[in-house]
């Protein structure tokens, strides 16, 4: 007998999101899956979410019943666009069996769909599949490849995150992507630990100018203190600060594209902050104009005077790095 049964999601939201210039009404879906097989980034705290020990064919079961209840309570008609997070790999089929993947495609078909995934599970004929089968010919680039690469600086991802590949892993990722018709996202992330205000700025704008001709867009995560994770202890230790919102702005206005950017956390100690009179006002602008490009609402902004813009000019200049040693 076929189940109908159905399961909570990890989270999910409506939104509009900036896409292929324009405007949509979007999905959000995070879907509890086998878990990331990497599992060791010092920020992440999503990697916790997973299902263990299941068998293959009970792991698609269950993201199969995800997929049920989100075609329940959202109705089709509401949006255009689906951003699909595994709290891993979409295309990792250890993570998201191919069945459940088959499934994602049929009940989003027509819809465009941005899956993430890091660049290993990047392959042809998966992806190639997978766009086939949500394509109907009405949209131009229906599947976006999303990849967590976090800055074009090997030595930073592999010092600050840990992440466990390279840019040279990330390129290849992107050629495979864009030769089997899908488009390219690129996240960055803006202040992974042990950077200085001033280094985590601009590692932000050098891989913002790497990238702005080779991906479809970008995407900028501001670092937040999630728990249970190797991040929040260093920050349990006055050894990690959020970046700044000033920083922030300076990196949005100075770059050449547009940057997709959600300030989540922003003003809170744990997220991207200023002094706290100041935030609720430059997190609405990144808001707005992540969704309408108005760099002079930016521009603005960074004019605003208050307090705390001196004592981030002086962190600007002044912090020093604590060095990690290169070699043991
Ligand atoms: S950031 Fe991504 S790759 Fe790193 S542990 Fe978290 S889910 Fe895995
Ligand atoms: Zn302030």
């Amino acid at each position: 007998m076929l189940s109908h049964l159905t399961e909570k999601p990890l989270a999910s939201w409506r939104g509009k999101d900036h896409h292929n210039g324009r405007i949509l009404e979007t999905l959000t879906v995070i879907f509890r899956s086998g878990g990331c097989s990497w599992n060791r980034c010092r920020m992440c705290g999503y990697r916790h979410e997973r299902y263990a020990d299941l068998s293959g064919d009970e792991l698609a079961e269950r993201i199969i019943r995800q997929v049920r209840w989100v075609k329940k309570n959202f109705p089709d008609d509401d949006y255009q666009m689906v951003k699909v997070f595994t709290s891993g790999s979409f295309f990792d089929p250890m993570e998201v069996p191919p069945i459940a993947r088959d499934a994602v495609a049929e009940a989003f078909r027509g819809k465009a769909l941005i899956v993430e995934t890091r660049p290993e599970y990047v392959e042809a004929d998966p992806v190639r599949e997978f766009r086939d089968a949500i394509d109907t010919g009405t949209l131009a680039m229906p599947l976006t490849i999303a990849m967590g690469l976090e800055t074009t600086n090997d030595l930073i991802r592999e010092k600050s995150i840990d992440k466990g590949f390279t840019y040279a892993d990330f390129l290849r990722a992107t050629e495979i992507a864009h030769a089997s018709g899908a488009g390219v996202k690129a996240y960055l992330m803006m202040k992974p630990p042990f950077l200085t205000e001033r280094e985590a700025r601009d590692d932000m704008i050098h891989s913002i100018m790497d990238l702005a001709p080779l991906v479809e867009s970008i995407s900028m995560n501001l670092c937040t203190v999630q728990s249970r994770t190797e991040l929040e202890r260093l920050w349990r230790e006055h050894a990690y600060r959020p970046p700044y919102l000033w920083s922030v702005l300076d990196v949005l206005i100075q770059s050449p594209v547009h940057i997709l950017c959600d300030p989540v956390g922003g003003g809170q100690m744990r997220g991207p902050h200023n002094c706290g009179a100041c935030d609720g006002q430059i997190v609405k602008g990144i808001v707005d104009y992540s969704l309408n490009k108005d760099v002079g609402l930016l521009r603005a902004l960074a004019e605003m005077e208050c307090e705390c813009k001196e004592e981030w000019k002086f962190v600007l200049e002044q912090e020093e790095p604590h060095c990690m040693p290169l070699t043991r």
